[in-house]
């Protein structure tokens, strides 16, 4: 089922809130209104029983009939509605007024009126609300009863009703009307929002979300998607010229093994120069295999911790491994290679290739940017809860301007001097990233002339396992 709008359904609430305090408030007022009108009632009811009281004890020793003349004569003259029954209790006479002679109150016990008693009664068609009382004048005890009329009061109550009844809805409507005009104004800057947010896509990722200055969750809210634009731009560009890059990376080898044997093919030549040619285009396409293989290295990197084979390793024997392979290459290159690895095991969890290929990176490059007479060092330690592995050399070093930019993918400080050598500028970016994936870190500490130092650190495993790890 399809959900309402954020506008209608806070109308809704709004609405149904409203009606709630509508009706607790109605009822609430009628009956304070009621108890208030019955109050009053009950208090003229007491007067006049009191009254009566009076008037009963100043006669309490004139005989009955002389009595109910005087009631007859007093209380009549003076209000031709009274409501009035006076019974006495030991010779059962009755006094009573007119309009009670033609509808008669129910006898009561005299024992029930241990206190006086209110209640609503209705006699023909009218409403009375009737005080009963208890009465002793010298012997005679009567039971009193006198009425009070209450159609003022009902009608009161009605018109109160009916007014209620009428201005609830109007007061509804109203209220739904202004709160439904109220959401949308509230909501309108979303609206805005997500319109100007559906015409931004991968050919204008530059233009950002109108800037609100309303200081609530709204301008926080654009905020946050105008920053999260600019890292989504941010991370596009980087793809685009990622992809630039890569294309031109892998141009230049191709179009050189093209040009390569479309000379060869030009004329016949002897089979030194087939040869000299066919080598050439090895070399190319060597570096163009190179080149994919890193390119490769980077999606993996790029693509999380799934694209590795997570196990725990011992940093000393793959170090040791790779130090082997690399004594061959400074003997080569007549540079001095030393290396100075922890005697204890330093188990971390890894993956063993990508591992071994941080150190193959950091060593090419430290081989690569020296010269001989030099000299690179390979150490391992434990430092804390870290293994710290630092690749030294002796060679050209790295100005303070460039450490920073070196990780980037496909940056080289010396342009035509690193392509000679091979490299495209994506070493550092591999080592960083698998370093980074595997809980690491790698820095560089350099002068430009005087070498440079890289630095890996990764997290040992908590609790050094004692026997020799598996193969
Ligand atoms: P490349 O394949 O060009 O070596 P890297 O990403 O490994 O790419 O290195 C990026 C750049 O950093 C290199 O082009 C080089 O200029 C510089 N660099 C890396 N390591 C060293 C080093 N040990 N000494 C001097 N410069 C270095």
């Amino acid at each position: 089922m399809k959900r309402l709008s954020i506008g209608l359904r806070l109308t809704l609430w709004y609405l149904a809130i409203f009606l709630l305090a509508e009706l607790i408030f109605g009822v609430g007022m009628w009956f304070i209104l009621r108890q208030n009108l019955y109050d009053i009632a009950d208090q003229a009811l007491k007067d006049q029983a009191a009254d009566l009281e009076r008037f009963l004890q100043a006669r309490q020793n004139i005989p009955t009939a002389q009595l109910e003349a005087e009631l007859s004569e007093d209380y009549k003259i003076e209000s031709s509605e009274d409501y009035l029954q006076i019974s006495d209790v030991a010779d059962g006479s009755i006094y009573r007024s007119r309009f009670l002679e033609e509808h008669p109150l129910p006898p009561l016990p005299v024992d029930e009126l241990g206190k006086p008693r209110y209640e609503n009664r209705k006699l023909g068609k009218r409403r009375f609300r009737f005080i009963s009382k208890k009465m002793v004048a010298g012997q005679h005890v009567y039971i009193v009863q006198i009425g009070h009329p209450m159609h003022e009061e009902v009608e009161t109550l009605d018109d109160f009703r009916r007014y209620l009844l009428w201005f609830a809805p109007i007061l509804l409507v109203t209220a739904s009307g202004v709160g439904y005009w109220l959401s949308h104004r509230a909501l309108a800057p979303v609206d805005a929002l997500a319109r100007t947010a559906r015409t931004i896509s991968g050919h204008n990722l530059s233009s950002r979300l109108e800037k609100l200055n309303t200081g609530d969750e709204l301008q926080r809210l654009s905020d946050t998607l105008n920053e999260m634009l600019a890292r989504i731009e941010s991370a596009f560009l980087r793809i685009t010229e990622f992809t630039a890059d890569a294309s031109h990376e892998l141009r230049t080898p191709i179009a050189l093994i093209h040009t390569e044997a479309e000379l060869a093919l030009r004329r016949s030549r002897d089979a030194s120069e087939y040869r000299e040619a066919l080598q050439q285009i090895l070399v190319e396409s060597d570096r163009t295999a190179k080149l994919i293989e890193e390119l490769l290295a980077l999606a993996r990197a790029d693509s999380g911790g799934e694209a590795l084979n997570i196990q725990s390793l011992d940093l000393v024997t793959l170090l040791k491994e790779s130090a082997t392979k690399w004594a061959q290459v400074a003997s080569l290159r007549n540079l001095q290679f030393e290396q100075r690895l922890e005697a204890q095991r330093l188990p971390v969890m890894g993956d063993k290739n990508a591992l071994r290929r941080v150190v193959d990176i950091l060593l090419d490059n430290a081989f690569k940017y020296n010269s001989s007479p030099g000299s690179v060092h390979l150490s391992l330690e434990h430092k804390g809860d870290r293994a710290v592995i630092t690749v030294q050399d002796s060679g050209v070093g790295i100005a303070e301007e460039e450490q920073s930019k070196i990780f980037e993918r496909f940056y080289r400080v010396d342009k035509a001097r690193s392509r000679a050598q091979g490299g495209v500028g994506l070493g550092l970016a591999i080592a960083q990233g698998i370093v980074t994936q595997q809980r690491g870190s790698i820095t560089v500490e350099s002068r430009s002339g005087n070498g440079a130092t890289f630095r890996v650190e990764l997290p040992l495993i908590a609790t050094p396992v004692r026997h020799p790890l598996p193969a």
